[in-house]
């Protein structure tokens, strides 16, 4: 009998965290009849080391689930927790330590600071934070990304493709709990793009890096182990590795649903 509760109690203790968890996610913009309702009561999970895309129409609110996901935006019901820790219940300090410690983002235009060289763009989270990056991952990132002889030039004289593998070593070098990116290939052409996508693949199978991507490309999001697809605010398919035939078909159910 005792055997019994003890073998429970390890099954319980074993159960994994979700490492993003949202439960009745609502997020309104303006009041009244004019309100736009970008997320409507939204709840989903996302497991360790997995890479899961989220596609849906122009309009949909993948951006909007993305800033909230990264506490970079607060919803107007529900709560989002990562790695088990509530967003909504911590202060403007709390989270901003939390997100430096647990999220990477990327943004579609790279976001990158033209002032600095690519290596001090990429140190940067550590820099604020009065930190230091380890040599060793410092340089084993960099060349994971291909920047080893471009680190002292400004973004200014980098390609898109190199801005934006600037910009994912930045997401990378606090190894983050979780990684988001928004429309990382957007900017991009689709040969760079395609690199791009390799290098975020490569992430996740090399150092279990957990990612959560928006894209519009089918054949970017038939790299993911998952994908969620939205429309007008809310997950209406949440599917797993899919080719790109089948999102094609999936996206034509969404928009015609
Ligand atoms: P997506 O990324 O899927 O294109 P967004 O999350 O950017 O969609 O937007 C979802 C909806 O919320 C859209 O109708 C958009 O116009 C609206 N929206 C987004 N941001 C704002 C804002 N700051 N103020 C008002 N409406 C917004
Ligand atoms: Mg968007």
């Amino acid at each position: 009998m005792r055997t019994v509760v003890v073998q429970t109690e390890q099954q319980e203790a074993a159960k994994p965290i979700p490492v993003v968890a949202g439960a009745g996610i609502s997020r309104t913009y303006g009041s009244g009849d004019t309100a736009v309702h970008a997320l409507r009561d939204v709840s989903v999970e996302v497991m360790s080391g997995k890479l899961t895309a989220v596609m849906g129409p122009s309009g949909s609110g993948k951006s909007t689930l993305m800033h909230i996901f990264a506490g970079l935006d607060k919803p107007t019901e529900g709560d989002v927790w990562i790695s088990g820790t509530a967003l909504g219940e911590l202060n403007d300090t709390q989270l901003t330590k939390l997100r430096r410690e647990h999220i990477g983002f990327i943004f579609q235009f790279f976001n990158l600071l033209p002032m600095l060289s690519a290596k001090e763009n990429i140190v940067l989270p550590l820099s604020i934070a009065g930190e230091k990056a380890e040599p060793a991952w410092l340089e084993q990132l960099t060349t994971t990304v291909g920047l080893q002889d471009r680190l002292s030039h400004r973004p200014s004289e980098l390609s898109g493709g190199q801005q934006q593998r600037v910009a994912i070593a930045r997401a990378l070098v606090s190894k983050p709990t979780v990684m988001f990116a928004d429309e990382p290939t957007g900017n991009l052409d689709s040969r760079t793009g395609a690199e791009i996508l390799a290098l975020l693949r490569e992430s996740v199978d090399g150092y279990g890096q957990t990612t959560v991507m928006v894209t519009h490309d089918p054949h970017a999001a038939a790299i993911a182990d998952r994908i969620l697809f939205l429309a007008d605010g809310q997950i209406v398919k949440d599917v797993g590795p899919s080719t790109t035939h089948e999102i094609l078909a999936a996206l034509e159910e969404v928009a015609a649903s």
